[in-house]
């Protein structure tokens, strides 16, 4: 999918989307020089999905001023290595991994940055918690002194084409609106990848977490 250098990439998407976004590059699997290379080109948020992976990389690049993003399923015997390298932990999707967040963060005397991820389209197989679920679980949450809620993510189903995704961007958006005028910390909406960011960003996105599109092809995962 990638036909031009990273760096070209991703002035190319940056070019094509309103400033208010923020662009988070979908980093799995990609080298340390390749993260360098997006963040030379100016990106400063980056998305992981593997803790141990994850860590390398951080450790590596801590020269840098990168603010990273845990986007991937978080199993709870990797709660404390996500509290502990992490900035921002978008998948969270129960209260019970809220409160061993929350016990680590306040370990460390941190402040952890989370979003809830919706199960949008209510998949069965997928994470997530579904959108009637929210409210209750977003009241739970508040309650964590450690915890600072700024955001819904949501992955949506996997479609054939970008505009089948539109109704459940809208689902989605509807939600945040809901949720945002009692819970003053909510800021961001992430949603939209490769293929569906634009349709996203119509929708009402103002974050999205592009990997293909950026790097090119993954060889797995
Ligand atoms: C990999 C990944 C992305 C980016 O996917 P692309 O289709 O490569 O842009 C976005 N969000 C999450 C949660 C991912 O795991």
């Amino acid at each position: 999918m990638r036909l031009l250098p990273i760096k070209d990439q991703i002035y190319s998407i940056l070019n094509d989307i309103p400033s208010t976004i923020t662009l988070v590059a979908a980093s799995k699997t990609r080298t340390p020089e390749e993260v360098k290379e997006a963040f030379e080109a100016g990106l400063t948020n980056m998305g992981e999905n593997y803790i141990k992976e994850a860590i390398e990389k951080i450790e590596k690049l801590s020269n840098l001023e990168i603010r990273w993003h845990f986007i991937g399923h978080l199993q709870k015997n990797k709660v404390k290595k996500a509290v502990k390298y992490f900035d921002v932990i978008q998948t969270v999707d129960s209260v019970e991994l809220s409160a061993l967040i929350d016990k680590e963060a306040k370990k460390l005397n941190k402040i952890m940055d989370i979003m809830i991820e919706i199960n949008i389209a209510k998949e069965p197989q997928k994470s997530g918690v579904f959108p009637e679920e929210t409210m209750n679980i977003v009241s739970e949450i508040e309650k964590f002194e450690n915890i600072k809620l700024i955001g819904l993510m949501t992955m949506g189903p996997v479609v054939q084409s970008p505009e089948e995704i539109r109704p459940f961007f809208k689902l989605a958006k509807n939600l945040f609106e809901q949720l945002k005028p009692s819970v003053p910390t909510m800021q961001y909406l992430s949603m939209g990848m490769s293929d569906s960011y634009k349709v996203a960003i119509e929708e009402g996105s103002n974050m999205i977490r592009i990997g293909s599109k950026i790097f090119g092809p993954r060889k797995y995962s």
